[in-house]
Formats: C-alpha cells, structure tokens, sequence
C-alpha cells in the first residue's frame, strides 16, 4: 500500500484538528463544506461530538454542503463510529465534527466515504486541492441541497452492537461507564444496560467543557472511575476517547489495564473462534502477535493510523482472504463483522461478552497474557529524514521492517524510529520480553540518534 500521508497538508492521519477560532474556523470549515459538496453528490450525514464549539462547525460545514447541492442529514451529536455505521448503512458520504481525544479548545472536520471508512489519501488529496484552488462555485436557488434533522438515528447504532451478541449476556454484570462527558453518553450506557448489565455512569452528562476529565482517557485521568470501580464491586471500567472510536478498561481492582493487553485479550478470543488474519500498524506489541499466533491466526502489519488498518483489512478481505480483527495498541479496535473502523461502543460490549464466556476476573485473564514492556520516547529535531537514513545504514544487518519509519526487530524485542509528519520530532517505541532488554535497546537508540542529530 501507498503510503502518501506526509504529502497532505491540510488532513493528518485523523481529519483536520486545530484550536477552534486560530487554526480552525468556521471559513476553513465552510470551505471543506463546499469542496466535500463538489467531490461528492447525494446525501452526507453531519454529526458532532459535544464540543462547545461543535455547532458553529456542523452549521458552516452543512452550510458548503447545501450549497453545492448536497442533501444534508443533521444527526446531531453522536460518537463517530456512530456516524460511520449510518453512513454506511444509508447515507452517500459523511462529515463528523471531533477533534477525539484532543483538548477541549480543539475540533476537527473527518470525512467519511459511502461505506463508513474515513476517506483515504487520495481522495483526500483531491479534497484538499479543491479546497487550496477554491475551485467550486455555489449553485442558484434551484439546485441548493435541503437538511433533514435527525437525532434519533443514533438508536440504529445501539441497536446494532446489541443485536451482535447473545440476548442478555450481560445480566448478572455490573460495569461503570466512564464517556467522559462526550457522546458516548448516548449510546455505551444504553448498550450495555440492554444486554443485561447493571451500569453506573461517570462524567454521563454531555458537556463540551469537560468537567470531569479531559477527552483522552489516560490513567491519571481516570482514577475517579477506578476508585468506582473497586467500591461499587463491578467486573470492569471502561472509558471513551471524546468521540468514542477508543475504549480503555479498568480492572475489577481498580488497575488501568493497558490498551495492547486490552487488544491482545480480543484479538485472543476472536481468534479462537475464527481463523484468518489479524491487521495492525507495526507500532503495536508483540504480545498482540504472540497470542495471535498461538491460536493458529497471522499478523498483517499496515503504516500507522487506523485507515490503514481499515483499508488493509476491507483489501485483503477483497482478495479472498478471512480477516478476523484489526486494531491499534491505543485502544481503538476494529471488528470487521460490525463495520471497518474503531468503534468504543463494540469493544465495550465485547469486553461483557468475554468475560461472561470465561467466568474469570478481568485481571486473572489479562495475567494470562504474555508481559511485555514498552517504552514510547521522542525526541526533537529538525534533522527526521536524516536521523532514519543513519539508523537504516547503522541496523542494516539486522532484521528491519520499513512498512513506516524503520522497524528494527530483534528476538526479544522490536524498536520503531519514525519522524513525525506534523511536527519535528523523532518518535521511539520500543517493545521488549521483560527485564533489561528495553531500556538498554532503548539507551543505544537514544545514543546514537544523539550523535547523528549533534553532528
Ligand atoms: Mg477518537
């Protein structure tokens, strides 16, 4: 696969982002408006996650699509994976308004494509050359496009998830949502009370300041949940990213269970059931392959950023190939029985799902997983190109892996050396068997990208 990603200079890997009246304004977004209406005909679905400034955007964004002759369909707010499973059960295209995990003076426009995935990296190129050559012109009166307003249609989406798994398997659970305070206030409690669960919500009130906690689950930022956990008796926590595309769990001790043990926990059942492929971005752990491997399944590793997984996925399943499960080690899983991208809501209900089959304790089946350690390390410079041509030459007798930056692969442990496409930055990831393996692999790296950036 292409991977063509640095080449666009509006959209990253995830939409566009940026501060809400500096980087992002209601123009740019009016502009992205027009140029999706121009690419794209027939009816687009608009959604927001509940930023405060989510309405501005979605109003400038349904104003470009209108006026190019786009219907509209306001589904209000609702989290991504929401919108993406609507538009591709009826809609001709979408643009959902979220900056994610992104601090709450952030938002963002995503596009998403007739069958739910967000647009890939060409389309994308052509949007934005449309959007730099302001090439589109707004049509007279009789061609302009109508809306229709839509909050209701959200309900298809629980009811989806819901209907994926055995009636009521969840009775007898208790589990606390944490949706902190974004969309997933609509649809994670409703669906896990509706397979039998008794839920208890935190931060469950829709509120674009975040009171709570702020949109990325991170441990610190969750230990209200984990303390609620413990002293309510629940199986598990689980908590959203702002638009809900992401799940982290909670154990029923109160620990942040980390997101490539969440992953390796699924991908180990859904690999049990089924074979065929698992894909995911060359940044995730090995414990994921381990467990994969053990159960008979492969690993089919993409660029990072969850279209690749998606694309990847929806390309080898095209080919004939059975594809099980996709995800990256942040929590954002994908289930290709349900739709191709992240979905928060799924994995909750997936997380019920297994720990009912089991009868154990969410900790005694994460203990059973293979422990690895892993260390994330940045470092800046200006110098990207250059450091990841020296490491290159410097690694070229070992075993490396170029699907995105340089992959170094050894027999206890893996490093990954990528130059950010936003920032100048060198990003490290270093995944190893636990013990000394990481820190001194990690210590050598550092050592060397210092003399080559000094030099
Ligand atoms: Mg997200």
């Amino acid at each position: 696969m292409q991977n063509s990603k640095f080449q666009k200079r509006l959209f990253g890997t995830n939409g566009v982002r940026g501060v809400v009246g500096k980087d992002l304004t209601p123009d740019l977004v009016l502009t992205i408006g027009e140029a999706l209406g121009t690419m794209r005909k027939g009816c687009i679905a608009v959604g927001r996650d509940t930023r405060t400034s989510g309405e501005t955007l979605a109003k400038a964004v349904k104003s470009g699509l209108l006026s190019t002759g786009c219907n509209v369909v306001d589904c209000g707010i609702l989290p991504t994976p929401a919108l993406q499973y609507l538009v591709k059960e009826q809609f001709d295209g979408g643009a959902m308004i979220t900056a994610s995990h992104n601090p709450p003076e952030y938002n963002g426009v995503k596009i998403i494509d007739a069958d739910g995935t967000e647009m890939g990296d060409e389309e994308t190129l052509r949007l934005e050359q449309l959007i730099f050559d302001l090439s589109f012109s707004p049509l007279p009166w009789e061609h302009v496009g109508y809306e229709i307003s839509a909050p209701d249609l959200v309900r298809k989406y629980v009811h989806a998830i819901v209907h994926h798994f055995p009636d009521k398997v969840g009775s007898g659970m208790t589990v606390v949502v944490d949706p902190g305070s974004g969309p997933s206030c609509l649809t994670t409690p409703q669906i896990l009370t509706q397979m039998g669960c008794r839920v208890l919500t935190l931060n469950g009130i829709m509120d674009g300041t975040f009171p709570g906690r702020l949109p990325e689950p991170s441990p610190d930022g969750l230990r209200t949940l984990a303390d609620l956990v413990v002293s309510s008796g629940a199986a598990f926590g689980v908590a959203h990213d702002g638009d809900a595309d992401r799940s982290v769990f909670i154990d029923e001790k109160g620990r942040f269970v980390e997101e490539n043990q969440e992953f390796a926990l699924i991908a180990r059942h859904l690999c049990h059931q089924k074979k065929g492929a698992l894909v995911t971005p060359v940044s995730t752990s090995r414990m994921v392959e381990m467990v994969v491997k053990d159960e008979g399944c492969t690993v089919h590793y993409t660029p990072v950023g969850s279209i690749y997984v998606a694309r990847t996925m929806r390309s080898l399943i095209g080919e004939g190939k059975e594809v099980v499960f996709g995800g990256e080690g942040n929590g954002g899983l994908i289930f290709p029985d349900h739709q191709f991208c992240r979905d928060g809501g799924m994995t909750a209900a997936m997380m019920v799902l297994i720990l009912c089959l089991h009868k154990q304790q969410l900790s005694a089946l994460i203990a059973t997983l293979p422990q690895r350690t892993m260390i994330k390390d940045k470092i800046s410079t200006p110098h990207g190109a250059k450091v990841l041509e020296d490491i290159m030459k410097r690694y070229r007798k070992e075993i490396l892996d170029l699907t995105d930056g340089v992959k170094i692969i050894r027999e206890n442990s893996w490093a990954l050396v990528r130059a950010s496409g936003t920032e100048p930055i060198i990003r490290i990831i270093i995944d190893a068997e636990c013990g000394d393996y990481g820190r001194e692999f990690h210590d050598e790296l550092i050592g060397h990208i210092s003399a080559i950036t000094s030099e």
